[in-house]
């Protein structure tokens, strides 16, 4: 109602996974609904930002933090940590390395991680991304299983390049953002 003041909220969302599982393009699928499938190598720490009303009281500034280039040192500075507010970790369907990259990632994660200011860890939210390819290496149970042990909020396949469950997906993890706002 008019009784309630507007709110803009800036939320950090930092996307993690090894290098070519599709994470930039996820974040331009998301920002622009563009796919581009030359692989450009990218450097430096990126951001991309898009703005949503989210209700009629409440604005959302997203900035989505992208890795960029640093993926070969498998970790991160806590500056990309920082203050983070939820976490997507991506692999690829199709190359099982990914797979175990994303174990890696995850404890970078929980080390450095950027607890919530009550103390509890941020959501993070399990990629499976390329679902449009047919030559899969990881079982469904494995990634159920793997989701359990790290407390994942949930898991879905995506396939960025023909834009599956981008946008569900992140609406999915921005809920379990709004509820803690
Ligand atoms: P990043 O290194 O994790 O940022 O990966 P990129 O976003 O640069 O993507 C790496 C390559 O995978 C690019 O050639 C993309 O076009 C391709 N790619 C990304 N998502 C998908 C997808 O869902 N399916 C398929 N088949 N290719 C994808
Ligand atoms: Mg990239």
């Amino acid at each position: 109602d008019s009784e309630c003041p507007f709110k803009e909220l800036t939320i950090k969302i930092i996307i993690v996974g090894d290098a070519a599982v599709g994470k930039t393009s996820f974040i331009q699928r998301f920002v622009t609904n563009a796919f581009q499938s030359n692989y450009k190598w990218t450097v430096g720490v990126d951001f991309a930002l898009k703005r949503i009303e989210w209700s009629e009281n409440t604005a959302v500034k997203l900035q989505l933090w992208d890795v960029a280039g640093q993926e070969r040192f498998s970790n991160l500075t806590r500056v990309y940590y920082r203050d983070a507010q939820a976490c997507i970790v991506m692999f690829d369907l199709s190359r099982r390395d990914t797979f175990l990259g994303a174990r890696r990632w995850i404890y970078d994660l929980e080390n450095k991680c950027a607890n919530l200011k009550d103390g509890s860890s941020i959501p993070c939210l399990l990629l499976a991304n390329k679902c449009d390819l047919s030559q899969r290496q990881i079982y469904q149970e494995e990634i159920e299983e793997f989701c359990k042990e790290h407390d994942f909020i949930g898991w879905t396949e995506t396939s960025v390049k023909e834009g599956q469950m981008v946008k569900e997906s992140m609406k999915f993890l921005l809920e379990a953002v709004m509820v803690r706002c």
